[in-house]
């Protein structure tokens, strides 16, 4: 995905051009909505993902895995591959997916 940005950005061509049209991106989704910009020369890569994220993927897996992860009764740590963000999800919030299902 980075590597999908960067060429992105050299479609774009100068690097102030794509600045200004993430300005105008962010000006078009945010009018709404007060907001500071962080920085204006800092144009980096940023992970989406979630604790909201990594449980709803986890309730995507097929019962019995779900079943063998939570046998263990320790709380699972999982580390985005993006961003490397540690999330902890315990067990019982595991089994919690199973009831729903
Ligand atoms: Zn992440």
């Amino acid at each position: 995905m980075a590597a999908r940005l960067l060429e992105r950005n050299d479609h774009v061509g100068h690097p102030g051009n794509a600045l200004l049209h993430l300005n105008v991106v962010s000006d078009e989704l945010l009018h709404a909505m007060p907001f500071s910009p962080l920085g204006e020369t800092d144009v980096r890569f940023e992970c989406w993902c979630s604790r909201l994220g990594v449980v709803s993927a986890l309730a995507t897996l097929p019962r019995g895995e779900v079943e063998s992860l939570t046998s263990a009764g320790e709380v699972l740590e999982i580390r985005c591959d993006y961003c490397t963000t540690e999330y902890h999800v315990a067990p019982a919030e595991l089994r919690g997916l199973l009831d729903e299902s």
